[in-house]
């Protein structure tokens, strides 16, 4: 293990407030839980009400000061970059960081968590020197000069989940920052080493004091009265549809703009003409990818008659070859999911699929070892009406089931309450694009499973968010526009 990240973990963690540590007012504590071993590592604060009160207090006076908001926007950008820098400098430390508290596979985020969050720090400091209005030719009666502004919102919350921590709270901050806002970080209480400790490492990048506020505790708790708090002005959430609906409950108090990045069920099409030897594994590693914790998982397959046996074969012979494993395994591709609760709960949908007549074609147990580890799974033989196929699993569970044409299935498709987003495999690249068109989801991939990248939008329709997050429109999110009308008669 990095000797920088055990002597990290086994810090007491405070909260990083106004550019310090600072001790939490509660004396709860919450467990740090190793997913690869069930082992407590360490524990973190259950913060109360009142340290929120200290960080909303310092990011409110960071955002007033405007040192920050009405610095040379040149300057904002190369401190993001320095931060950014930073991240890529201290690698090893949070790459081991997030595998302890996560549980994925060491190989992965030392190749993938560490160097995306850099990446999207990087992408919005491109950003924050190219942030203007326009001016506009106004027609009322008289001579004027108008124009309009783009100043950020204010104080922002940042509400992250647990399967790409630092990546989700990077997508966030990136755009928070290039923009002028000051935020309150509050990752999940399952994984919130990575975001503590980059707490610390954007003040070293230069973030003047009380731009970034790093607060842990459980979301019921601390994240509903971020929601309801009528000093914070925005809320990025990433999470769960059922907390989504809470957050925007609670933020009608003081009206605070809300994004909201929620579940998915992402149907995954085989049309009868695709290149199976890129459709097969293309859609296993769709769906088995961090271990089936991904938002996008490409979670509902439909397969064309013609190609479904030798399609749902493939897939559950390559699930097999899969090695699952604890965080520090070289040879581990996938990790185990991120708690006991959600063990138990992926673990359930399995029954329920047996018991509505799924027939388990690969998997379907809990590997029999410390650690929370379940095998790739594919059930066959579903269909719309079943609730493993209606409900958003986030374990390796794959439902399957046959279509006979491109009108039946672009129906199934779009039969469900989400739509984040989807993918097709087909050789008639112009069948590709009609049925993307058809499909209501925010994000398609055309013989590719996942299509992530800090210029391209995500977000969804219907249930799963309000919004996009990445590329321009990800950034507007935390601007508002201001229109100046000055007379010059
Ligand atoms: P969650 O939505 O409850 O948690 C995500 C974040 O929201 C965490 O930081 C949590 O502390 C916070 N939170 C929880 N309740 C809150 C509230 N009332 N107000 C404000 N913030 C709150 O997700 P979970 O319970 O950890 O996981 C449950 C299910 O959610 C998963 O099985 C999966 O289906 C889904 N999920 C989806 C995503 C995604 O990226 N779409 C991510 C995580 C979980």
């Amino acid at each position: 293990m990095s000797e920088a990240a055990k002597k990290f973990i086994q810090r007491e963690h405070q909260l990083w407030i106004n550019g310090e540590w600072v001790a939490s007012e509660s004396q709860e504590r919450i467990d740090v839980i190793d997913p690869s071993t069930e082992e407590v590592v360490s524990s973190i604060s259950d913060a109360s009400t009142q340290d929120l009160e200290r960080c909303v207090n310092a990011a409110q006076s960071a955002f007033e000061s405007e040192q920050w908001r009405d610095m040379k926007p040149a300057m904002r950008a190369s401190i993001i970059h320095r931060f950014a820098t930073l991240l890529e400098e201290n690698l090893e430390e949070l790459a081991y960081l997030e595998t302890v508290d996560n549980g994925k596979p060491l190989t992965m985020s030392t190749a993938v968590d560490i160097p995306a969050s850099a990446g999207a720090l990087r992408y919005y400091a491109g950003w924050a020197d190219k942030i203007n209005g326009r001016t506009v030719n106004i027609s009322m009666p008289g001579e004027y000069h108008a124009f309009t502004l783009r100043e950020p919102v204010g104080v922002v919350g940042l509400i992250v989940p647990w399967n790409f921590p630092l990546v989700m709270a990077a997508m966030k901050l990136g755009p928070a920052l290039a923009a002028g806002c000051t935020c309150i970080l509050k990752p999940a209480e399952d994984t919130s080493l990575t975001a503590l400790r980059i707490g610390q490492l954007g003040t070293e990048a230069g973030l003047p004091n009380g731009v970034l506020n790093v607060i842990t505790g459980y979301g019921h708790r601390i994240g509903a009265a971020m929601s309801a708090h009528s000093g914070i002005d925005k809320i990025a959430f990433t999470g769960s549809t059922v907390t989504g609906k809470a957050i925007a409950d609670a933020a009608s108090g003081n009206l605070k703009k809300v994004t909201l990045e929620l579940g998915g069920k992402a149907p995954n099409i085989i049309l009868p003409d695709a290149d199976l030897a890129k459709a097969i594994p293309g859609s296993a590693m769709g769906i088995f990818f961090n271990s089936g914790q991904v938002c996008t998982a490409a979670s509902r397959l439909y397969v064309h008659d013609s190609v479904y046996d030798e399609v749902v074969e493939g897939i559950a012979e390559f699930s097999k070859t899969l090695k699952v494993g604890g965080g520090m395994d070289p040879e581990a591709l996938l990790g185990p999911v991120i708690s006991g609760k959600q063990l138990d709960r992926v673990m359930n949908y399995i029954d329920i699929g047996r018991k509505e007549g799924g027939e388990v074609l690969a998997g379907g147990n809990r590997i029999d070892s410390k650690g929370f580890f379940i095998e790739p799974t594919v059930i066959g033989n579903t269909d719309n009406s079943m609730q493993v196929v209606r409900e958003e699993i986030f374990g390796p569970v794959l439902v399957a089931q046959r279509f006979s044409d491109i009108d039946e299935v672009a129906k199934m498709a779009n039969d469900t309450d989400y739509g984040l987003s989807a993918v097709i495999w087909t050789q008639k690249l112009a069948d590709g694009h009609r049925l993307a068109k058809r499909i209501r989801a925010g994000n398609i991939g055309i013989n590719v499973a996942s299509s992530a990248d800090w210029d391209l939008p995500i977000g969804g329709y219907k249930q799963s968010g309000w919004g996009r997050e990445n590329g321009e429109e990800g950034l507007m999110n935390y601007l508002q526009t201001k229109a100046v009308v000055a007379s010059l008669d």
